[in-house]
């Protein structure tokens, strides 16, 4: 096992822990410790919301959950000798839940979960159609995710940080700040918000104290968006054996990670998609000075993905264009492509007994495919949606028979907004 430079103390909250992370990017929070290039180490991740979200029947803690926590990161972690310019290559070596024999009271102790968000507190890809908050509690077995609340089906999970990113310079971070200011300001009561600015209420930033902490909790940037650094990325597809090619913007590189997910889908959906665990990573660091020049890799990482993903070879896809629920036609809007594909696969799932929610949630957490399948025919991009057939144990082709009605519960527990 690689050595151990990030412990966390499942019994201890994140600003209760030996050594403090983050919660927001800003060049000036300080390294939780140094790595060397040709390093390899393990880091421990908290769950994204630091064990809000409980393993019972009730939506109420997805409903309220305190958004302005999130995401409680690992790190930073500066690498020696790395530099502005420089290409940082980061190995996950391996990834997993808590590597703990008994299920415990924290995401990533033999369980996970995924969450519709309501509108009034986060919102997701459907948040017209499913206003309101629902939860799925996922039980892992081995590499298998299963769940009370989505019975008949079962699948291998997709492990991967949701999250993981440089920290941005300072004039970096002020264009972030300008421009997605610029885009609330469009709209500033929308709801849920267009962008989310940066909120010093609740902001962990490493040992920082004092007029330096409120200096830099008024201009750090929230973790929400992926942005040039990497960031909240949620590519499903950055699992073991991944290697990526990330920007270096201030000295030392300043690594972090978190966000860990059990398994995915394409799009993340409900906004918590995934399948949200905490556990532990892998990471093998290295080098390449001036990259970013040589490579013309000026922001935004790029990699190559694992190849430990799960295998499925048969798949039902769902489509969908550009024309909105009440018929009316938009230009090459892939974004409504893709959800009107997600409302085609959940309307054939309900035929087999499943609830929209309970459909919606597995869209978002198993390792579901989607793709812009084209984008240049005016005036209907077309996107597309793949379901793993094997992952149902049941046959969730279309027959001349009719779907089979399974069992599928009491469903999805709930939790109405409140306004
Ligand atoms: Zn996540």
């Amino acid at each position: 096992m690689p050595e151990l430079i990030y412990p966390l103390d499942s019994n201890k909250s994140f600003i209760d822990q030996e050594k403090i992370g983050h919660n927001r990017w800003h060049p000036d929070i300080p390294a939780a410790a140094t790595v060397k290039p040709g390093d390899s180490f393990r880091v421990h991740c908290r769950e994204w919301f630091d064990g809000a979200i409980h393993n019972d029947d009730s939506a109420d803690d997805i409903r309220d959950a305190p958004l302005s926590t999130v995401h409680v990161l690992s790190g930073p972690f500066a690498v020696e000798g790395a530099e502005p310019g420089d290409l940082l290559i980061v190995d996950i070596l391996d990834i997993g839940p808590i590597p703990q024999e008994d299920s415990g009271p924290l995401a990533g102790q033999g369980w996970g979960y995924t969450g519709i968000f309501p509108t009034n507190n986060g919102g997701g890809f459907l948040t017209e159609q499913f206003p309101d908050a629902y939860k799925a509690i996922w039980d892992f077995r081995g590499q298998t995710a299963t769940s009370r609340h989505i019975p008949g089906v079962s699948f291998t999970g997709i492990v991967h940080p949701g999250l993981m990113g440089t920290a941005p310079s300072a004039p970096l971070l002020a264009k972030w700040n300008r421009r997605e200011g610029a885009l609330r300001a469009t709209d500033p009561e929308r709801v849920p918000p267009l962008a989310l600015p940066p909120e010093p209420s609740d902001a962990v930033l490493g040992t920082l104290t004092g007029p330096e902490f409120d200096r830099i909790a008024a201009e750090a940037a929230r973790t929400a968006p992926p942005r040039e650094n990497g960031g909240n990325q949620d590519i499903k597809n950055l699992t073991k054996g991944s290697r990526v090619f990330y920007p270096v913007f201030v000295p030392g590189a300043k690594l972090s990670v978190g966000d860990l997910h059990f398994s995915q889908g394409d799009g993340e959906i409900t906004f918590c998609g995934a399948i949200e665990m905490g556990g532990f990573i892998d990471l093998h660091v290295d080098l390449i000075k001036g990259g970013m020049e040589t490579y013309g890799v000026s922001e935004n990482a790029i990699f190559m993905p694992g190849n430990t993903d799960p295998q499925y070879s048969e798949w039902l896809a769902f489509s969908g264009i550009s024309v909105t629920l009440d018929g009316e036609q938009r230009y090459l809007d892939s974004h409504l492509s893709y959800q009107r594909a997600c409302l085609h696969a959940i309307d054939y799932l309900t035929k087999f007994g499943y609830s929209p929610e309970q459909a919606y949630l597995l869209l978002g957490a198993a390792p579901i495919e989607g793709r812009l399948s084209g984008v240049v025919d005016i005036p209907n991009s077309c996107a597309t949606v793949y379901l793993p057939t094997a992952i149902f144990d049941f046959n969730v082709q279309p027959s001349a028979s009719g779907p089979v009605r399974i069992n599928a519960g009491p469903g999805a527990p709930r939790s109405p907004m409140i306004s």
